[in-house]
């Protein structure tokens, strides 16, 4: 769709990337480790030790109830949240394993457990709330199940996980061999007042759990390729064997200006903010849309907003997206693309991390 996009010339809402730029210390940070000799060769293999105990003091203060993760053992970085998601996948996934993946799905999960030669079982999430059927979640687990993977906020959907889900989940897997890869990417990312909560947060979770996030969302800079992981000291080792041989380490100067944003935000208000304020953007695009025709579906976390368009076309969701594209200039992303058999309910997802003023053309093109 991004290339559909770049072809046509329409205003790309299909792919998740804000069109704003990092903070600006982070970015001055940036620089001057750009510019700071010695910060250009290979960092140590989990990470810089400054960035690990950087992220370590954040995730305590914000998981207050759970314990600290210890910088030296349980925290991983990597390039990008998909590294991470790609390693734990290929260091817990054997052939005829089985991974509960909750559709929609993000398009990493199915194939990247297929190269493992394990086997994706999906459970669907119902539309408009996107939560899971527990009921549904259990007839699907077996002895052969390895691995569970959780993303909340979700993408596409923006569901967010509540204590009772966290709960369901821990009850269900209580007794078995089974781990957890929870996707936590849009984690600063719920609205409306809801309590945020990580697997980390469920004693029962946390240790069966590996939790991945991405300074790729955190910090508007998607670009930059960089997230961690943090698990248990056992699941963190097997993480790092696979990433000793996959990229073996991450961008030097980039963690550096990462440790200086977390070291001068000792409150944290960078990554507390978020929630505001793509809670505004999705407040000002479900305005700008309304009355144009699409049902909007809720959206109580992530950077996503679903829209129902059966009342403007009976169109499949691709060519509804074709169109919008192509006579509409605005780029979507078809939701049949997050299911493996191509299940359509006629949903389109647009990114809302965009400037006003690109939600704004954006809007104005759609009622056009
Ligand atoms: N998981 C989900 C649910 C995502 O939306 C994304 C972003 N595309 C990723 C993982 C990958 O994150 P990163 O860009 O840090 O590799
Ligand atoms: N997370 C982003 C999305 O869902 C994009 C990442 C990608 O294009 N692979 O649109």
């Amino acid at each position: 769709m991004t290339l559909l996009a770049q072809e046509t010339g329409a205003i790309n809402l299909a792919q998740g990337f804000p069109d704003y730029d990092p903070p600006q210390p982070l970015l001055q940070a940036l620089a001057r480790h750009a510019l700071t000799p010695g910060h250009h060769q290979y960092a140590p293999m989990p990470g810089l030790p400054r960035l690990r105990e950087a992220i370590a003091a954040q995730v305590a203060r914000l998981h207050a109830d759970a314990p600290a993760p210890d910088p030296a053992t349980e925290i991983t970085l990597t390039a990008g949240a998909t590294e991470a998601l790609y390693g734990v996948l290929a260091a817990v996934v054997r052939p005829g394993d089985e991974v509960l993946v909750f559709e929609p799905a993000y398009d990493l999960y199915g194939p990247a457990i297929r190269l493992q030669g394990g086997v994706p079982r999906y459970v669907r999430l119902p539309a408009p709330h996107f939560r899971p059927d527990w009921d549904a979640v259990r007839r699907v687990l077996t002895s052969r199940t390895r691995l569970v993977i959780v993303n909340t906020p979700h993408n596409p959907s923006g569901a967010v996980f509540t204590a009772d889900d966290w709960h369901e989940l821990a009850r269900l897997l209580d007794g078995t061999d089974a781990l957890v890869l929870s996707d936590e990417v849009y984690e600063h990312l719920v609205f409306d007042g809801a309590p945020r909560m990580s697997a980390r947060q469920h004693p029962a979770l946390r240790e069966r759990s590996f939790v991945l996030s991405s300074f790729g969302k955190t910090y508007h800079a998607t670009g930059w390729k960089v997230g961690y992981c943090v698990a248990p000291p056992a699941l963190t080792a097997e993480l790092r064997r696979v990433h000793q041989f996959l990229t073996f380490a991450v961008s030097t100067p980039t963690q550096h200006a990462l440790a200086d944003a977390l070291e001068q935000d000792p409150d944290d208000a960078h990554a507390r903010g978020l929630a505001a304020f793509y809670q505004a953007k999705r407040d000002e695009f479900r305005q700008l849309l309304d009355g144009a025709g699409y049902e909007l579906l809720p959206v109580p976390g992530g950077y996503f907003q679903l829209a129902r368009y059966d009342s403007i076309s009976p169109a499949t969701d691709l060519e509804f997206a074709q169109f919008l594209a192509r006579e509409k200039g605005v780029a979507v992303v078809p939701v049949s693309a997050f299911y493996h058999d191509g299940f359509d309910e006629g949903l389109v997802r647009f990114c809302f991390a965009k400037e006003s003023a690109t939600l704004q053309a954006a809007a104005a093109r759609l009622r056009g």
